[in-house]
């Protein structure tokens, strides 16, 4: 027994329009009440259908994300969208530093981090992504990225910061790919974040800091992944489009 609650978090990227995104929403509550309420589920829709989502969820124990947000509370960003806005429209978390926002939209690890504590301000939970991409992985250096980015994205938070915030490792080749990291490169690296964090934040701070994994988790691979002892959740894209797919990545897993 981990002691942390498993977090399924759905990041429907720039997918469904507000409608389909209330659709979908709707279908993935309808089918939550057969699921173990020892799970916590996350929707991140775009920004533009995050109030249909937030009113479609109503008081029904599922979380809201944005899926970016700039770290600035207010200003002349034209297309941005602040922390306390996604707050005021319902959302409690925000995946920050997502891969396809590194690799398209430059976003770094001192970025992340401003928008990290920007982010706790408001009063949003983060969601922090960090990977290695294939070439780094091939050149045996794996860790030494992921640690990296670790401390990169961790460096603005007060020690009382660290505790609200979700780590989610996803290696930049199994993102949308359907190349799956094994059980055990995907532990190999929580493991070592684990340790990392215990290092230098202490035992009890590490203990209580979800890392999620992400990267073409589907209900095919789900149940060796969150079997493991330091996956405490996942962060889906692909397969949380759809809900019977979605459904199928939170607790209970069926009897193989
Ligand atoms: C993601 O977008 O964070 C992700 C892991 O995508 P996919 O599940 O499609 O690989």
């Amino acid at each position: 027994m981990k002691g942390r609650q498993l977090l399924i978090a759905g990041n429907w990227k720039m997918n469904l329009t507000p409608k389909e995104s209330a659709e979908l929403a709707g279908a993935v509550l309808s089918g939550l009440p057969e699921k173990s309420e020892d799970a916590d589920v996350v929707l991140a829709p775009t920004s533009l259908a995050l109030c249909d989502v937030v009113e479609t969820v109503g008081d029904a124990a599922v979380g809201v994300a944005g899926q970016d947000m700039n770290a600035e509370p207010s200003g002349a960003f034209t297309g941005d969208i602040a922390a306390p806005m996604l707050r005021a429209a319902g959302a409690g978390w925000v995946i920050l530093g997502h891969s396809e926002r590194r690799q398209y939209n430059g976003e770094t690890d001192a970025g992340v981090a401003v928008k990290a504590r920007a982010a706790l301000r408001a009063g949003l939970l983060p969601i922090l992504c960090v990977g290695e991409t294939l070439e780094e992985r091939e050149a045996g250096r794996a860790l030494e990225v992921v640690l990296g980015q670790v401390d990169g994205v961790l460096a603005s938070l007060g020690e009382e910061d660290l505790e609200l915030i979700t780590l989610a490792y996803e290696p930049v080749w199994a993102i949308g790919t359907g190349k799956v990291a094994s059980v055990e490169q995907a532990q190999e690296v929580h493991g070592a974040i684990r340790e990392h964090l215990t290092k230098r934040h202490g035992q009890a701070v590490a203990d209580v800091i979800r890392i999620l994994y992400g990267g073409s988790v589907k209900p095919d691979n789900v149940v060796g992944l969150m079997g493991q002892p330091d996956i405490d959740g996942a962060l889906v894209g692909g397969a949380s489009l759809k809900a019977d797919s979605f459904l199928a990545l939170i607790p209970p897993f069926p009897a193989s």
